[in-house]
């Protein structure tokens, strides 16, 4: 048998969060030996990434567009909010994903390989990843985001949403969009399985991505969502099936619960990205967080210490977090009405900073009372401020630890999980 491979760390994943970690790597010259490791580094284009930020926020700089306002409608409140201190930006997952990878490329310390992960195991000292052609590399650290945590229980989510969406990129004859504001919410009024609204990109004058979103706990067929667009782009810019090709579509499902933290899928193996929860529950924005830890994790390696461990989220955001997704989980009417209050009267700019969890708690206090409180109130009788708790997973290894990685070892692991997966 070849000896196994040996790093320092491994990435697993090359997603948003594995590449956002290399990408810091490189950034602050991290010395060691990096394996990142994904099925496929093929390009790909199913996804825009957006964020609000300011202009040192990563990856500002190969925004597909950015913008300085945004239409928001809900009931009888519809304006244009334009932003002071940030900007809204959309990146395409394929330029992102090409200038870290040629970044990567030239970093004589980074090996990629394209293989299929079966699971991970650790002990004390090292972090072993065995793929599904039964190899197996070791490392003193793993990243990963693939798997959700081996001890994630589903039916410990008090409020299991999810952000489900499906979106047409299309291409018009006629020069319609107005670039220069892209829509956040058109709150829908008529769809009761969920708060529900459509979300419009405009990238050009005939060129947009039309995104029909649900904050429920089930998806809709793929046909409900399409039907929701066309009429959308029907009524808002009298367009007809004949009057646009339809480019691209991206669908999406993403967790918007209140699971616990679990920082560690394994001892020695960090979680990242949307399965280690860094998707923000009340928004299902990622790529911020993902960045920020990464940055911090990245630092920190370069100077030769431990990786960082993840950290949940300040127990006021969690807690906020976890009254709206109740009052979203119970009642769509009084969501509606929270969204519409919320920016009626507070501004965007301290929007985007409460849920980027960056305010003081005065500023907490501003948006809070700005809100259609009612629901709110429900929502603290159910979960009394101060006497909720919110879960930690402590480590649990997956499997039986193996005592040390020999050759035996690893032999003897991979038969295991094979049996497993057949
Ligand atoms: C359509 C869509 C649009 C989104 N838009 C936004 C947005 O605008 N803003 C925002 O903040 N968030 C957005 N999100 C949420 C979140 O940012 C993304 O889901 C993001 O890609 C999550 O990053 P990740 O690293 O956790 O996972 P991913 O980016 O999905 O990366 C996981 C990687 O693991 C690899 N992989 C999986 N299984 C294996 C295996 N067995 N072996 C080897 N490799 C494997 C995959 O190939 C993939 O490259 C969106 C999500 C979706 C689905």
């Amino acid at each position: 048998m070849s000896e196994s491979k040996k790093y320092d760390l491994i990435i697993a994943g090359a997603g948003l969060s594995g590449l956002s970690l290399a990408w810091h790597l490189i950034q602050e010259d991290y010395k060691g030996q990096v394996l990142l490791i994904d099925e496929s580094f093929a390009p790909n284009n199913s996804k825009t990434w957006c964020f609000w930020g300011k202009k040192s926020h990563p990856f500002t700089e190969i925004a597909h567009r950015t913008w300085r306002q945004t239409d928001f409608s809900a009931l009888d409140f519809s304006s244009r909010l334009a932003f002071q201190d940030h900007r809204y930006y959309c990146v395409k997952e394929s330029d992102y994903k090409e200038k870290i990878l040629r970044a990567l490329q030239k970093a004589p310390n980074f090996d990629l390989l394209e293989e299929s992960i079966l699971d991970f195991s650790s002990n004390s000292t090292k972090a072993a990843l065995i793929t599904k052609d039964s190899n197996t590399y070791l490392a003193d650290y793993i990243f990963q985001s693939i798997f959700l945590p081996s001890n994630f229980a589903p039916e410990q989510r008090k409020y299991p949403l999810i952000q489900h969406f499906l979106g047409l990129e299309i291409k018009t004859k006629e020069k319609i969009f107005d670039k220069t504001s892209f829509t956040l919410m058109d709150v829908d009024e008529t769809f009761d399985q969920g708060f529900a609204f459509m979300y419009l990109l405009p990238f050009k004058k005939t060129r947009a991505l039309a995104e029909f979103t649900v904050f429920s706990d089930t998806p809709l067929k793929k046909k409900e969502y399409k039907k929701k667009i066309k009429s959308y782009l029907k009524n808002n810019f009298g367009l007809e099936r004949q009057d646009y090709l339809i480019k691209r579509k991206e669908y999406g499902e993403i967790p918007m619960d209140d699971r616990p933290h679990t920082p560690t899928y394994a001892s020695r193996i960090f979680n990242l990205g949307t399965v280690g929860g860094f998707t923000k529950p009340s928004t299902g924005y990622t790529f911020s967080r993902v960045h920020k830890y990464s940055k911090a994790c990245a630092k920190e390696l370069a100077r030769g210490k431990k990786p960082l461990s993840p950290t949940a989220s300040e127990y006021r955001f969690r807690y906020y977090d976890l009254l709206l997704l109740r009052v979203l989980a119970t009642d769509v009417p009084a969501s509606r009405k929270i969204f519409r209050s919320l920016f009626k009267n507070s501004p965007v700019d301290r929007i985007f900073k409460f849920l980027s969890e960056e305010t003081s708690f005065t500023e907490d206090l501003k948006i809070l009372s700005s809100c259609h409180y009612p629901p709110f109130l429900k929502a603290l009788t159910v979960h009394p401020p101060f006497l909720t708790q919110f879960k930690t997973q402590k480590i649990q290894m997956k499997h039986q630890p193996i005592s040390s990685f020999d050759e035996e070892d690893i032999i003897d692991k991979q038969d295991y999980l094979m049996d497993v997966e057949i």
